[in-house]
């Protein structure tokens, strides 16, 4: 896959240089040069890429529906569900306000928006952050086929653990459907398994794809808002998930980093924690030794609730536009802005892009120019792709960490060579 990454980097590069007409070659020649990069970029390189991101996204919903039946139906004690939960929450929640607190730490430190000119033709719209009463309330579908249809993450948690504590509550019918729920996981594991294995070519079509169109010369321009976005994910990621592993389930982070890596992989080059979680769930259950009564619950809630790597780029941001305006923020404005990024995340589901909509949601919290956010625009496709790998990590070091304390992590796989 890391392979696959980097032909598929370059290539993309490769094709970026633009053919120009002044050029002493022929007529036929530029022709020729263009159809191929177009049959090669919309066509070859578009399809495959589309057809492996959707591919994923296709096993999302029967994934986390089968299997989290399966994982609550064997749990069979309500108790244990319940404290599973608010470990997993609170968990989730206090990784998230560690990564903006560095974040706000960090850029106040560094300035990223000092020396920073103003936009002048900037246009981002908004929306309003969702009130925590219609978040708690929008959590219980009123209809769980359309939850499903829709892919309403936190509807199908809700649903599928509510019928998975029936089926263990119903006797004989229960435990005859437990059995084929139980063939029906493994069977879209089996699925996963199949799509793991096409990755290679998935990766490289949306990598030379990207690599196509991407500006990396706004990099250049962006370079110290871009950097400390970078240098505080990386930190976050080798810093506080390797502590949180150690000290709260004596894992060997160093391990836990290797048989993450395909993973990661997936997460940056679709830069979606959605698409990406039947490949977490695989890895957490299979390779890292997660109990599927506790992965199959933390693995879907966290690629929906947790967003690490967001919150950080949102931090960054923050203080990156507050100076570029010259606008001066209180300590509580960053209180403002810890506690919205946290809860603005909870209810929106991970795929690309979605940080930039709950920026807009903590811009108009502690009253910055939304419209700023068109300042960052061209550099955030990269971004999103990294902050999306710290996610995942997040999502899975709580997985373990959780499956670690509940007693159900088979501390053999973790440590196995698979
Ligand atoms: N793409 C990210 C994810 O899926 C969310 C974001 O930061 O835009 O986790």
């Amino acid at each position: 896959i890391l392979i696959a990454m980097i032909a598929g980097v370059l290539v993309g590069r490769l094709l970026s240089f633009g053919v120009s007409e002044n050029e002493d070659i022929t007529i036929n020649l530029i022709i020729f040069t263009l159809s191929l990069k177009d049959f090669l970029v919309e066509g070859l390189f578009n399809i495959g890429g589309e057809i492996f991101i959707t591919s994923l996204k296709m096993l999302v919903v029967p994934l986390v529906f089968v299997s989290l039946v399966c994982g609550t139906c064997s749990l069979n004690d309500s108790a244990k569900i319940g404290r599973l939960g608010i470990k997993s929450i609170v968990l989730y929640l206090i990784t998230t306000a560690i990564a903006i607190t560095l974040a706000l730490t960090i850029a106040i430190f560094v300035s990223p928006g000092e020396g920073t000119s103003l936009p002048t033709d900037a246009n981002f719209a908004s929306k309003t952050a969702p009130g925590f009463a219609d978040v708690i309330i929008g959590m219980f579908p009123p209809n769980p086929i359309d939850a499903m249809a829709k892919g309403n993450m936190l509807q199908i948690i809700v649903f599928s653990i509510l019928f998975g504590i029936a089926m263990a509550l119903a006797g004989k019918p229960g435990q005859r459907l437990a059995s084929v729920f139980n063939d029906l996981n493994d069977v879209v594991m089996k699925m996963v398994g199949i799509l793991m294995s096409l990755a290679p070519y998935g990766v490289f079509c949306l990598m030379a794809k990207l690599f196509t169109y991407i500006e990396l010369s706004e990099v250049l321009k962006l370079g110290k808002y871009f950097f400390t976005v970078l240098i505080v994910l990386f930190a976050h990621a080798l810093i506080t998930y390797p502590l949180i592993l150690k000290l709260l389930a004596r894992l060997n982070p160093i391990i836990f980093f290797k048989k993450m890596k395909d993973t990661l992989m997936f997460a940056f080059s679709t830069a979606s924690s959605n698409a990406t979680m039947p490949i977490t769930l695989n890895t957490v259950t299979q390779k890292l030794g997660a109990g599927n009564s506790v992965a199959s619950f933390t693995v879907p809630l966290g690629a929906t609730i947790n967003m690490d790597g967001t919150a950080i780029m949102q931090g960054v941001a923050t203080v990156f536009i507050a100076q570029v305006y010259g606008i001066d923020l209180a300590f509580s404005d960053y209180v403002a802005v810890l506690l919205t990024a946290t809860l603005a995340s909870v209810g929106t589901a991970g795929v690309p892009g979605v940080g930039l909509i709950l920026l807009a949601m903590v811009f108009q919290q502690v009253g910055l120019p939304v419209e700023g956010i068109a300042l960052i625009l061209g550099v955030d496709r990269l971004l999103d792709m990294t902050r999306t790998a710290v996610n995942v990590t997040g999502d899975a070091t709580v997985s373990c960490v959780v499956a670690r304390s509940e007693k159900a992590l088979d501390e053999e796989v973790f440590k196995s060579n698979n």
